[in-house]
């Protein structure tokens, strides 16, 4: 199957096509027809009942827009780029990293920094694909990804469109560890549109300028082990460790969770969410023999990554991020803690109190006069700061503090230094967060394209989708085999039933039987029942299953139980 087959096949289906075609069409942005609007739900319930209510988590919804001090402590607005050519000939931009991986031998450009870049493109020649102008000599230059808005009339307050769902659980976190009753670990999630400003939108629904996040941010003890393992523990993952990667001959390393945590080739509570995803993505009918995890080279990782792990599925001949899973540390919640005013840590509670030895001082403030350079708070401040760093500085009889560049030496009987005995009853704690960041519109594209096949059926070739039952966006075709004596009354009957039973049901009366089967394969309608003459006699009807195409018939009385345990699987 190529690339295109399956965009023609979106599009007359009613999967996805380009949206606002009317107007031209404008690149990146496509809608989800009839049939695909549907499927994306239900890959997006799976994943709610899969990385959600399995695990425990709660969902929030927060707004797409915020403003522009969110992004200045998350790092988009200084990091979240990438690096632009603009053909001096035609005007077209273009990603400089897609460029040579388009044309070299390189597999993984994102990470190389721009002046190699610029070498690269001049050392091999490369040109615009759009009008073939050399671009060697060209500047590259970083382009920030988010699309930025006024928030209200005029220009005072910029906010930018969210270029991932995460910011706005972690801005909430303090809010959200409330209702955790500070209990680490915790889970929350969110699902969402998410907006970037693509250089160059391609691949159809895999690389568009708004699209679908679903992600889950799990809040941990970084010094805590993660408590479920054996849930995952067995699962067998496909791994390309970064140091493969970098070998020549470098090869996958077949692993289970387990393994893969005691061997340290990936970090426990990545290789956790590894397993759970595989589990998904194999229910969702991702095939596994084009599906892999791939860990990020040191320099590709984003900014606030402290390790990544990516899904990927091949399409085509090529291997399609369709999940980043990071280990993000304590990178957000520690500059939404600095930035903010609000508190990020978690306060937790010891088993016992511990007793600890506190040096405070108590300096004579009166004694500390402005003849010590700054004001006597300073002074102060700085002498409790050496308290608490040094208690030896006040071993002798003057201690010396710097204030304003200058260094000041005060008898240690005028600070105030005690060092005295408490009982603490915990501690703040900044937890680190790991995080399964899943991008919708890939994972439709990867089930759409794994599903699509072709076959022979009556010396006639059958294009057919081999959807899951459980994403299949109809589940059952109803067809009279003629309209008249009474089996149309019977099909709609048996319609009317099924989808007041929660089935999501298609009628068909139009075309020979044959013609209407071939359109439900392609949609990819798992099953098909057909009223025929029969069925007037013995109520009965024949079931058909999409890609055996064999059938059986069941009485219409069954057809709801039935159905409902195929279903099911
Ligand atoms: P890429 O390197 O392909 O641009 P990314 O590494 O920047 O992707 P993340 O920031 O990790 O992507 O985002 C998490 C997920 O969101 C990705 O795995 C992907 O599935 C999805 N995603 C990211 N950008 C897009 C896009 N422009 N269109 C559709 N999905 C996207």
């Amino acid at each position: 199957m190529s690339r295109n087959d399956l965009v023609e096949l979106a599009k007359r289906r009613g999967y996805f096509f380009q949206s606002a075609g009317a107007y031209g069409g404008v690149s990146g942005f496509y809608t989800y027809g009839p049939q695909g609007a549907t499927l994306k739900q239900n890959v997006e319930n799976t994943w709610r009942e899969r990385f959600q209510i399995r695990e425990g988590h709660r969902e929030i919804d927060s707004p797409t827009v915020m403003p522009e001090p969110v992004f200045e402590a998350s790092g988009h607005l200084d990091t979240f780029d990438d690096m632009l050519v603009e053909c001096p000939e035609c005007g077209e931009s273009h990603r400089a990293d897609h460029l040579v991986e388009d044309n070299t031998d390189i597999e993984e450009a994102e990470s190389i920094s721009i002046p190699d870049i610029e070498d690269l493109i001049a050392e091999h020649e490369l040109v615009c694909p759009n009008c073939g102008t050399e671009l060697g000599g060209v500047p590259v230059e970083d382009f920030n990804l988010m699309f930025e808005t006024n928030i209200g009339p005029g220009d005072s307050s910029p906010g930018y469109l969210r270029p991932e769902t995460a910011q706005g659980i972690f801005v909430e976190f303090p809010q959200l560890a409330e209702y955790a009753r500070n209990q680490l670990p915790f889970g929350i999630t969110q699902i969402g549109k998410a907006y970037r400003n693509e250089i160059s939108p391609r691949k159809s629904i895999v690389r568009v300028r708004e699209f679908t996040q679903a992600e889950l941010e799990h809040f941990i003890d970084p010094t805590e082990d993660v408590p479920d393992l054996d849930r995952v523990a067995d699962v067998e993952l496909k791994l390309y460790p970064a140091d493969e990667q970098e070998k020549d001959d470098g090869d996958y390393v077949y692993k289970t969770v387990e393994e893969a945590v005691e061997e340290d080739i990936v970090h426990e509570w990545v290789a956790y969410y590894l397993g759970v995803g595989k589990q998904w993505y194999e229910s969702i009918g991702v095939d596994m023999d084009r599906f892999r995890y791939r860990q990020h080279l040191a320099g590709e990782r984003a900014h606030y990554a402290a390790d990544c792990w990516d899904a990927e599925s091949e399409v085509d001949g090529d291997w399609i991020e369709i999940t980043g899973f990071a280990y993000r540390s304590d990178y957000d919640l520690s500059k939404h803690d600095e930035y903010s005013d609000d508190d990020f840590t978690i306060f937790k509670q010891y088993d016992e109190p511990k007793v600890v030895e506190r040096a405070t001082v108590d300096p004579d403030m009166s004694y500390l006069g402005p003849e010590f350079g700054g004001e006597a708070g300073d002074v102060a401040a700085e002498l409790e700061l050496l308290a608490e760093r040094d208690r030896a500085a006040f071993e002798d009889d003057e201690v010396t503090v710097e204030v304003g560049g200058e260094e000041y030496a005060i008898p240690t009987e005028k600070t105030g230094f005690s060092v005295e005995e408490q009982k603490e009853t915990g501690e703040h704690v900044m937890p680190h967060v790991v995080e399964p960041s899943i991008g919708i519109d890939r994972v439709v594209y990867t089930v759409l394209a794994h599903a699509y096949g072709e076959d022979e059926i009556e010396g006639e070739t059958r294009k057919r989708l081999s959807l899951e039952p459980e994403v299949a966006p109809t589940f059952v075709g109803v067809f009279p085999l003629m309209e008249k004596d009474g089996m149309g009354e019977t099909a709609r009957e048996i319609t009317e039933d099924l989808r007041a039973a929660g089935f999501d049901v298609t009628y068909d009366d139009s075309g020979n039987i044959g013609r209407r089967y071939r359109r439900q394969d392609e949609v990819g309608t798992p099953f098909c029942v057909t009223v025929d003459y029969e069925a007037l006699e013995d109520d009965t009807v024949t079931l058909r299953e999409r890609d055996s195409t064999e059938q059986i018939r069941v009485p219409i009385a069954d057809l709801p139980d039935l159905l409902g345990d195929l279903r099911e699987g």
